[in-house]
């Protein structure tokens, strides 16, 4: 009888799941929905269920692996980034309990970058460094083959290296994290500034015509839009965000020496105008010799999803 594996992803916009027969790199079935906007755990797990049951088709599967959106310790969730009432819920062992296999969860940038490096743009590495930008910036390490979670889960948070200590304020508390210099509502609340503190002719004028003259309905994806439409304002927001990501992987490659680096995330679409400052810092600013090898991630939104996938397999 054909054996299936489950992968399921709580993340911050959707729900997904899917069912794959185990070496395959592709989805047998995939079913997903977006996050309801009455947010809670409970009905976070009845979709979730609910999808599990329609990817299978009846079958029972061999092994489950999860991806979810916030920090997990031994299969227990500490709790979610997007959702309340998850405290302390001991997620491997309720799946366990329903499907009677074993069952592995990782927090979605881990999951992310096992994802990448199993299946997407981190295969054939044995060293590598996932990095996402989006609303934050979150990171997965997997060192010799193997994901490396540090002391306490909080390795790959590189979102928080602080590369300017004067900087502006971070969700975690402090001044100056690499999110609060580059991740998407960073970009758009230095667009805002900028257009606030100087009219220069012209500049940021393409910025605002792409959200009608409302600077407050700026985001990441406009400023990329501006500066491929050749907005000064646009790119120089860019450049800037660039160089402070290209600085904080610097770090990263001078410590770690990865084989590879995968950028995801919805910010990493914004390409050239951001990726080329990314490349020549983190060049400019790695220990000499150390390689710059930087890529785009290659399975989009999908990195943590095969990520549970490869967690699953890796029960068999
Ligand atoms: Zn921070």
């Amino acid at each position: 009888m054909e054996r299936l594996i489950l992968a399921l992803d709580f993340g911050g916009t959707k729900l997904a799941a899917a069912a794959v027969e185990p070496g395959k790199r592709s989805f047998r079935a995939r079913a997903s929905v977006p996050s309801p906007p009455d947010k809670s755990a409970e009905t976070d797990r009845e979709i979730m269920l609910a999808l599990a049951e329609e990817v299978l088709g009846g079958k029972r599967p061999a092994a489950v692996g999860v991806s979810f959106g916030g920090p997990v310790r031994e299969g227990v969730v500490l709790l979610s980034h997007h959702v309340p009432d998850w405290e302390d819920f001991p997620l491997a062992e309720w799946l366990r309990e329903r499907f009677g296999v074993p069952v592995a969860v990782e927090n979605d940038a881990n999951a992310a970058a096992l994802g990448e490096w199993r299946y997407g743009a981190g295969r054939g590495t044995r060293h590598f460094l996932y990095v996402t930008v989006s609303t934050g910036i979150g990171g997965g390490i997997v060192i010799g083959g193997e994901l490396y979670r540090g002391a306490d889960g909080l390795a790959g948070e590189i979102g928080h290296i602080v590369v300017d200590p004067d900087g502006p304020r971070c969700t975690c508390g402090r001044r100056g994290c690499l999110e609060a210099l580059a991740a998407g509502p960073a970009i758009a609340r230095r667009a805002r500034e900028l257009l606030a503190s100087h009219h220069r002719s012209g500049e940021g004028r393409i910025v605002l015509e792409l959200v009608r003259g409302d600077p407050e309905r700026i985001t990441a994806r406009e400023v990329a839009a501006a500066a491929v439409r050749g907005d000064p304002l646009a790119a120089e927001i860019l450049r800037e965000a660039g160089e402070a990501l290209g600085f904080g992987l610097a770090q990263a490659i001078t410590l770690l020496n990865p084989e590879r680096i995968a950028l995801g995330g919805g910010v990493v679409k914004a390409g050239e105008p951001l990726l080329r400052p990314v490349r020549e810092a983190a060049e400019r600013y790695a220990f000499p010799g150390a390689r710059v090898n930087l890529t785009v991630a290659d399975l989009g939104d999908d990195a943590p999803l095969w990520g549970a996938a490869a967690l699953a397999q890796d029960l068999l």
